[in-house]
């Protein structure tokens, strides 16, 4: 396959069309934004690490019954993936308070849910990616009712696998974005990346934060806490 021009650079990474007209090729970065984009930095082989996580965790949910756009990775930084429209929708999960939920609502972080729960935000960053419900997706045309009961079946789903599976190498997921896309037949298949930059992990033992937090609010070893799930995914402790 043959990786031809550039045709979107986002916050975390490039896509590049290749010559199969159905597929195309990610690129991650080590750029970290946050708020928005109002914070920025870099961390270090932050790319590879998120690249071969979200691989390895797409062929997990493939294997469990969740479509996914993963085809194949082709380096380090580098995976061919199916070529999507993303739904302009950011679906979040969460299991246990933090982030905005805790924020919003004048809880506190750390608070389990009995059951996990679902929202949405409008992916635009113009409007600052607003929380929206699944009507209103449906008045902005954004996915019509059958799409949006796959994504929120799906996403339920993903949470399931995920949960179970990082729980096995001493992890609690509490929250995570996830982005789905349409396959040119109509299909809906998870999309985008999962990762230390787009889940919230917490050490089961010790509750420290190993994922994108400590950057958002400056916490220190940022790279050692990505390094450290990455090891633990691998099976190779660190
Ligand atoms: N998240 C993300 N991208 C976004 C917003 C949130 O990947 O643009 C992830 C975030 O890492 C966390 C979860 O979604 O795991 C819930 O985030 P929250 O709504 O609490 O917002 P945050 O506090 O992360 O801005």
């Amino acid at each position: 396959m043959t990786k031809l021009e550039q045709i979107y650079e986002g916050k975390a990474k490039k896509v590049f069309r290749t010559d199969d007209p159905a597929r195309f090729i990610v690129e991650y970065k080590d750029d970290a934004t946050a708020f928005n984009g109002l914070k920025k930095g870099t961390i270090a082989g932050k790319g590879a690490i998120n690249n071969q996580m979200t691989n390895r965790l797409m062929a997990l949910l493939e294997k469990q019954g969740v479509p996914t756009h993963f085809v194949e990775e082709l380096s380090e930084r580098e995976t061919v993936v199916k070529k999507v429209e993303i739904v302009p929708l950011e679906v979040i999960i969460r299991n246990i308070s933090a982030g905005h939920f805790a924020q919003n609502y004048g809880v506190e972080e750390g608070v389990v849910f009995d059951e996990p729960t679902i929202e949405f935000s409008y992916k635009n960053d113009d409007l600052g990616d607003p929380l929206i419900n699944s009507y209103h997706a449906r008045a902005l045309k954004l996915a019509t009712r059958e799409e949006i009961d796959t994504i929120v079946r799906l996403a339920f789903q993903v949470n399931k696998v995920l949960q179970e599976f990082f729980l096995t190498i001493g992890i609690k997921l509490v929250d995570f974005k996830l982005e789905f896309g349409r396959l040119s037949d109509g299909t809906i298949v998870l999309a985008d990346e999962i990762s230390p930059d787009t889940c919230r992990l917490w050490d089961k033992e010790t509750n420290e934060k190993l994922d994108k937090d400590r950057f958002r609010r400056d916490l220190g070893n940022v790279e050692g806490a990505y390094q450290e799930v990455m090891g633990r995914l691998l099976g190779k402790q660190p």
